[in-house]
């Protein structure tokens, strides 16, 4: 162990308790190991740990949970259910969430390496709140009356109404940056709509969903509504993916894996949400005020341990300032403390695993070879916690690979402008689309310049900030469809159209 390693005897007896329980999955209201037996370790990526084993779900365990959600959407329990006795659910969910805080961010600062407070707000109080947020969507739901005319009837009468069905059994796939955070993202629209769901969480991050089970059978939300299993995305997830009793799939990770969920979808007629990759850029305009923008710049990669998929990657800063912006982020950089995400100290943990570190270091050593300028940082932190120090890089080029490929780690690359639709050219200049944000008080330029930024979300003098009631979803690479808000109910439910002639 070194200084850099969580001290698990601070961990509260609850979450110490989960972690050394024997973990299983929840495959129609019963808790089950995989059909195989075999199972996958979890792992602090402070220390490198083996913490526990969940089981390693393959396409017998898939088929059993799409099978218990099927028969529970055509169930009367969950089929027939009012909306107020679905939001009433939903909200005991919250309330039992919010009661249990303090050892979900335990668990998900453990396992994921984020600091304890970053784990609360993201992971726990959000969720909480938006499983608030769509429980108030359960009774909300509908469609719409339309006068017809149907002038080739010219004597009959109609009354014509479209009504917004759920769309039947979604499969939903999560990354490892916000664990729980996203698989409230997708099970909260999912309650909401009617639906029912299997959930895969990544593979370095199942305790938060696994001891969400617990929630959710204390709850009492009927049995085979909400499945979760564990396992590898190339067996399980695969097979939720290719599964034809699937009506929807609900992903969210690289647009790597995203493309190719989206082409078996698409051959398949499945509907499909597509949350990516980015590689967002930060443009910092001549009169932006300098004491919001430099922190703010650093926040927007920074941001845990920027594995953010929004995160602020590229900081584009008009020259006259170039330097003095340059030097603020990387001083900011340089003192961030780096430590194990139990120590209330911390400001930035390890990230997820060694390989994301081997990763990100490959990463900052193309740029070093490719004759670029590390600033701040620049190393791996040895020792056997996969830490990466916050790194600033300049003297790049557009085209070098570490301005146009996600990291998704703590790395920044730093980059003059002298005209901004030039700058505008550039920013939009990847694959990716997912946010950007624009720092200045120049009201005129913030209309002119936004509608030309090429992102499915655009922030003013602010960055990352997304809400429960705001559409977020990506364009390009980054992505098809958009979670949160009226989007999320819109995307898990099918419209149909009546015309009764009267
Ligand atoms: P990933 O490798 O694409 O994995 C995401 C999920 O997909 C994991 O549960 C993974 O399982 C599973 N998976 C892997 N291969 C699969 C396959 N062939 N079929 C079905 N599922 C499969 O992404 P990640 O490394 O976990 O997460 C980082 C990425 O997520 C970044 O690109 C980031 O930008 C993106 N992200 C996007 C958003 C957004 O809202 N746009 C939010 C957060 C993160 P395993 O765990 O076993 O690999």
């Amino acid at each position: 162990m070194s200084n850099l390693s969580n001290d698990l005897s601070t961990l509260g007896q609850a979450a110490a308790n989960f972690i050394a329980s024997k973990h299983r999955m929840l495959i129609g209201g019963e808790r089950e190991f995989a059909d195989s037996g075999e199972t996958l370790p979890v792992y602090d990526p402070s220390s490198g740990e083996e913490i526990g084993r969940v089981p390693s779900a393959g396409a017998s365990d898939v088929d059993r949970a799409v099978i218990a959600a099927r028969a529970a959407f055509e169930r009367d329990d969950w089929a027939n259910l009012t909306p107020v006795k679905r939001e009433r659910l939903m909200l005991k969910l919250a309330d039992l969430l919010e009661i249990n805080a303090q050892e979900f961010s335990e668990l998900e600062s453990v396992n994921s390496g984020r600091g304890l407070v970053n784990a609360r707000l993201f992971d726990v109080d959000l969720s909480v709140d938006y499983l608030r947020y769509m429980a108030g969507w359960a009774t909300k739901i509908h469609g719409k009356t339309v006068g017809i005319s149907a002038p080739y009837m010219p004597d009959s009468n109609f009354f014509a109404y479209t009504t917004r069905e759920p769309i039947g059994v979604v499969a939903a796939i999560t990354p490892w940056n916000v664990p729980l955070g996203q698989a409230i993202w997708k099970l909260s629209p999912v309650l909401a709509t009617g639906c029912t769901v299997v959930l895969k969480p990544a593979e370095q991050t199942p305790l938060t969903a696994l001891r969400f089970a617990d929630l959710i059978e204390e709850a009492g939300i009927p049995k085979g509504v909400i499945n979760i299993i564990t396992g590898y995305g190339y067996s399980a997830g695969a097979a939720m993916v290719e599964h034809p009793d699937i009506d929807k799939i609900s992903f969210t990770g690289s647009t790597e894996i995203g493309k190719g969920i989206g082409v078996v979808a698409a051959q398949n007629f499945k509907k499909c949400t597509l949350e990516l990759g980015g590689k967002s850029p930060v443009i910092v305009l001549e009169d932006a005020d300098l004491q919001s923008a430099i922190p703010g710049a650093a926040w927007a990669i920074f941001g845990n341990h920027g594995q953010n998929c929004c995160a602020g990657s590229r900081l584009f800063v008009h020259h006259t300032i170039y330097e003095k912006v340059l030097e603020g982020v990387a001083d900011i950089a340089k003192n961030l403390k780096v430590g194990p995400g139990l120590d209330p100290e911390t400001e930035m943990g390890p990230l997820v695993s060694k390989k994301q570190q081997k990763r990100v270091m490959s990463y900052i050593n193309s740029a070093l070879a490719q004759g670029a300028t590390i600033v701040a940082g620049g190393e791996a932190i040895e020792g056997p916690g996969s830490y990466v120090q916050p790194t600033v890089i300049s003297d790049v080029d557009d085209s070098m690979t570490v301005c146009q490929e996600e990291i998704f780690g703590p790395v920044l690359v730093v980059m003059p402008f002298s005209d901004v639709d030039e700058v505008v050219k550039r920013a939009n200049a990847t694959k990716y689309g997912l946010g950007a944000s624009l720092w200045t008080k120049n009201i005129s330029q913030v209309h002119r310049l936004l509608p030309k930024l090429k992102a499915g979300i655009t922030w003013v003098n602010t960055h990352n900030v997304l809400d429960l009631a705001v559409p977020f979803g990506g364009v390009k690479d980054s992505g098809v469809g958009a979670e949160l808000s009226e989007e999320a109910i819109n995307h898990h439910t099918q419209i149909k159209s009546t015309i009764i002639q009267i």
